[in-house]
């Protein structure tokens, strides 16, 4: 069994650009035509659609609608069709990446199962264990930090080796645009919007673009019910998660510096700050976070102020006087079937290799 698990078949080694290859299969099998190319132009009629793009090889592309996919840049929503992107720099900061690939041997080692993500002096490094690497990277904000400073700040944090490995530096649009959908136009991924990825929520906010555009998909005619339903929901999603975020840096206790002590005095929306307080004297339930979905749950948000431990929270009064017997009898079995599963279940690596092994016996 162990030496069966030291190696992922290698057609299955974790890699994004197997979605890409499968979603150009899975279209392009039901009658999509794919064009690798550049864009260089986009035509826009008199009522300010995009009648048709223009590639460097492949000549002119027509349609009657266009998702702009074209990440920070944005073409067609932003440059050509000039629709405003709004900055959520007052109250997240960090604009900056630097990131590593880390060459690792799991199967020697294991992997944990889950990303950390640990603070550091203008931000946080994440940690993402892979079947071959660790994907890891410092999210700054260049108010308070250089790119050189952040890059040796990384390699410290990875160690001995971390010399030899080219570091990739990424400047970051943070904020979404006014409206995703103008004109026939809509922006799905960073086009659309982004917010830093300490909740991984990029995907995310493409996975709801996606849904959401199925559920609007337009007819023959114009319907501006449709574009403002849209581009309602979307913004919330981001307004939503733009909030929780926030919510992070105000709720840490570190303030040993001038980035973290200006997290706490940083512009936060006048909304957000009413909430804050009101959690401070009773967690946060349906009724007080933000009330149109944005993927996360009050229960979210209750772990994060109680994890981080930086706000002043009071138990609600009524708390005290109810027996709390019952609770702690069930909250010590669930901690208790946690420790026995730990021990009785294969590691993360041994499962996903399992897995891997599965499914290239079924290809
Ligand atoms: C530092 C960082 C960490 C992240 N971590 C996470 C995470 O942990 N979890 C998560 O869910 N998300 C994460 N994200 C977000 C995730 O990377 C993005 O959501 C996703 O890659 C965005 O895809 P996209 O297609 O919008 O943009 P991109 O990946 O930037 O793709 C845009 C594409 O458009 C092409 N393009 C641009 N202009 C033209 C043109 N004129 N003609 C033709 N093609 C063009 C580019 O070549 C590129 O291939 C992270 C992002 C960053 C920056």
């Amino acid at each position: 069994m162990a030496e069966q698990n030291t190696q992922f078949p290698y057609a299955y080694q974790f890699d994004a650009t197997l979605l890409a290859k499968l979603l150009t299969r899975y279209g392009t099998d039901r009658g999509v035509r794919h064009v690798l190319d550049d864009v260089v132009h986009a035509e826009v009629d008199e009522r300010g659609d995009v009648t048709h793009v223009r590639t460097k090889e492949s000549g002119d592309l027509a349609g009657d609608l266009f998702i702009d996919c074209t990440g920070f840049r944005g073409m067609l929503l932003n440059k050509r069709l000039e629709v405003p992107f709004l900055s959520y720099q007052d109250s997240l900061p960090n604009d900056s990446a630097v990131a590593l690939r880390v060459p690792m041997e799991m199967s020697d080692q294991g992997m944990g199962p889950y990303t950390r993500s640990t603070a550091q002096d203008a931000g946080w490094i994440w940690t993402i264990p892979l079947s071959d690497r660790i994907g890891t990277g410092y999210v700054y904000a260049s108010d308070y930090c250089t790119p050189d400073e952040a890059e040796r700040t990384l390699r410290s944090f990875v160690g001995p080796g971390s010399e030899d490995l080219t570091a990739n530096h990424i400047k970051m649009r943070i904020g979404r645009s006014e409206n995703s959908w103008v004109n026939n136009v809509v922006a799905i991924g960073l086009s659309s919007g982004f917010v830093e990825p300490l909740e991984s929520t990029g995907i995310f906010f493409i996975q709801n673009g996606i849904e959401q555009l199925v559920k609007h998909f337009p007819g023959g005619r114009d319907d501006h019910q449709l574009r403002r339903s849209y581009n309602r929901q979307v913004a919330n999603v981001m307004d939503g998660v733009r909030e929780f975020l926030v919510l992070h840096y105000i709720a840490a206790k570190r303030d040993n510096n001038a980035y973290w002590q200006d997290a706490k005095t940083r512009t936060v929306p006048d909304a957000l700050a009413e909430r804050i307080e009101q959690w401070k004297v009773k967690l946060p339930d349906a009724d007080t976070v933000f009330p149109y979905y944005h993927g996360f749950e009050p229960y979210s948000y209750t772990a994060m102020i109680l994890g981080l431990g930086g706000l002043d929270v009071r138990a609600r009064p009524g708390l005290a006087l109810m027996d709390d017997t019952a609770a702690s009898k069930e909250l010590r079995q669930v901690r208790d079937q946690a420790a026995s599963l730990v021990e009785r279940l294969p590691s993360h690596w041994d499962y996903l290799a399992h897995v891997a092994r599965l499914k290239g016996k079924r290809s």
